[in-house]
Parts: structure tokens; C-alpha cells; sequence
């Protein structure tokens, strides 16, 4: 009897839905949302003094889960893994990042978010050099022939200095389609601190322009999902740098790492949440109040970016992200 009157419920409440829906316009613009929390299982990603950028994703990426899931009970989550495995148990970075884009593709997600720690440097935290710290004269004896005469000489004086490894801040990227873009700023600028994403034993092939069927994917991704992917990034960085966070920007990419950005028909961001190669960060980004600030923080950003599009499609009285003519 409970059970029949859930069904009931739930179908009254359900159709309730529905009609709103029509009135507004049709199908909500976020029903479903993937969360992918990079890396995992044989790949750590970058490591930092304590803890791994799988781990940190992982957690930062489940309470997120858990803050849209609490906010929005009708929101379809999906998570490309839960636990500490690559994606679909897959044996290999590139087959996971595969599985991540399917995933993503079968379930009709109207997001995709990727979370992810940045790195810098030699070493989490810091390293040692060997500097010069200064130089003492010293006389030595020579001796030439039969003559014997003082030489002066320098005995230089090293001490290994501590640098602390000090890049840090929060940067999205979305997937390149247009190099000029000039509201994405450049990556040229901080290209010497940035290790980031790049990974060398990728065998990963890039889409190729000029291949037919990727030049259509890719200006359906260019059409339909790059402003959108632009504008909830920008968000994304808007809430961080409200929070006090350095704000390394909205950056484009198109290598390896993002891959996955554009293999996904939504729009779609990559969220480096800190540098884990920096203590002070690393600290915050294991912290309690620190990953509530950064769920935070992305909460508020995909809030802001769900109601402008819900205001759109409200206002046009067309469902926001069906392609017009594809
Ligand atoms: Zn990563």
C-alpha cells in the first residue's frame, strides 16, 4: 500500500514536473551532470607531499556530488568512478580517458566536469640548490723552476639553499577550438612553472582537423557547447578568486590531457582546484574547510550557470540545448 502510494506520488509528482516543464519552455537545460575525478588507481597523476591528484579529485569530486545531490534531488549524477581504480577498470590511461568520454556520451549528460590538481616544479614542496654564498681568498705556495712565489686563490663557499615551490592558484581549461579567442588568455604566459596535464606516454592520437568525421564532431562541439563550456569556466574562476584564491584564469587547451574535454557531446570543463606541488595548497586542498570552500565554490559556479540557462530557455520558450540544426 506505502509502495503503491510512493508510485502514485511519484507519477502525480512526476507529471507535475512535466507540465511545469511545458510551461516553461520543455526540457530542463541540467538534468544530467558528470563528475570525473581525474586519474585514479596505477595513475596518481601528479604527486604532492602527502597525498596524490587522484586522491584530492577523488574526495573534492565525491563532495561535490554529494552538495549538487542534496541541492538538486532530481539531478542525474554520474561519476566515471567512485573509488581509487581508473575508470571502467580500464588498464590503461587511455582507454580510461575513453571510458570517461563514452560514459559521459551514453548517459546524455548536459555537463561534463573534470576535476583535476595542478603541479609545478622539481618537487612537491620544494627542493634543495647549491648556491654560492661567498668566496674567501686563500694564498698557496707555487713553485716555478727554482722559484717559489704565493698565489692567490678563492675558496668559494656553498650552502643548500631551500626554494620552496611557490606556483599556485586555480585554473579551468576548456578545450581549444579557437586559438584567438581573445577572452581566454593565453597559456604562453605561465608556460615555464606549468607541468600540469601534459603526459609524455600517451598514446592517445589528438582528433585530426581534416579527418571528416572528427572536423563534424568538432563543429558541433564549436557550435553547441564551446560558449557554454567558456561561460560556466568562467564562472568556476569568478567563485574561486571570490574566495581568495589565485586566479590563473580561464585557459584553452587542445593536447592529450584535455582530451576528453571535447570527445564529449556537452559542455564541458576541466577544473585544476590547486597546485598540489605546493605545501600551503596541498594542506588546504586535504583540508575539511578547504574542500568545502572548493565544492563551494563549484556549486555556486554550476548554480549560476543552470539558472542563466534556465532563464534562456524560459524566455526564448525553446529547450536551450537541443542543436537547431544538426
Ligand atoms: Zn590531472
Amino acid at each position: 500500500m506505502k509502495l503503491l502510494f510512493t508510485v502514485v506520488y511519484t507519477c502525480l509528482l512526476s507529471g507535475t514536473i512535466n507540465f511545469l516543464q511545458a510551461q516553461t519552455g520543455g526540457r530542463k537545460p541540467i538534468q544530467t551532470i558528470i563528475i570525473d575525478p581525474g586519474h585514479g588507481g596505477i595513475d596518481p597523476g601528479a604527486p604532492g607531499s602527502k597525498s596524490t591528484e587522484a586522491e584530492v579529485s577523488l574526495a573534492v569530486s565525491l563532495k561535490l556530488g554529494d552538495t549538487l545531490a542534496k541541492a538538486w534531488p532530481e539531478l542525474k549524477l554520474i561519476y566515471t568512478r567512485t573509488t581509487d581504480v581508473l575508470p571502467g577498470n580500464k588498464p590503461n590511461k587511455d582507454a580510461a580517458l575513453k571510458y570517461r568520454a563514452d560514459l559521459a556520451n551514453q548517459s546524455g549528460g548536459d555537463l561534463f566536469i573534470a576535476i583535476h590538481c595542478n603541479s609545478a616544479g622539481r618537487h612537491a614542496g620544494g627542493w634543495y640548490e647549491k648556491r654560492v654564498v661567498g668566496k674567501i681568498p686563500r694564498t698557496k705556495t707555487v713553485k716555478k723552476g727554482k722559484k717559489t712565489y704565493k698565489k692567490t686563490y678563492y675558496e668559494y663557499q656553498y650552502e643548500n639553499v631551500w626554494v620552496e615551490n611557490k606556483v599556485k592558484g586555480t585554473e579551468t581549461y576548456v578545450w581549444a577550438m579557437n586559438k584567438n579567442d581573445d577572452k581566454i588568455r593565453s597559456v604562453g604566459k605561465n608556460q615555464v612553472d606549468y607541468t600540469g596535464e601534459i603526459d609524455s606516454t600517451s598514446t592517445l592520437t589528438l582528433p585530426d582537423p581534416s579527418d571528416p568525421t572528427e572536423k563534424v564532431r568538432m563543429l558541433v562541439y564549436a557550435q553547441n557547447y564551446f560558449r557554454k563550456s567558456l561561460t560556466i569556466a568562467d564562472m568556476v574562476q569568478e567563485e574561486f578568486t571570490s574566495a581568495g584564491r589565485v586566479d590563473r584564469g580561464v585557459k584553452q587547451r587542445n593536447d592529450k590531457g584535455i582530451w576528453v574535454l571535447q570527445a564529449t557531446g556537452m559542455p564541458s570543463i576541466l577544473i585544476e582546484i590547486g597546485f598540489i606541488s605546493n605545501t600551503e595548497e596541498e594542506n588546504y586542498m586535504n583540508s575539511e574547510a578547504g574542500q568545502a570552500e572548493i565544492v563551494s565554490n563549484i556549486f555556486t559556479a554550476i548554480k549560476r550557470y543552470k539558472d542563466k540557462l534556465e532563464a534562456r530557455s524560459k524566455s526564448s520558450q525553446e529547450p536551450a540545448e537541443t542543436p537547431k540544426s544538426f
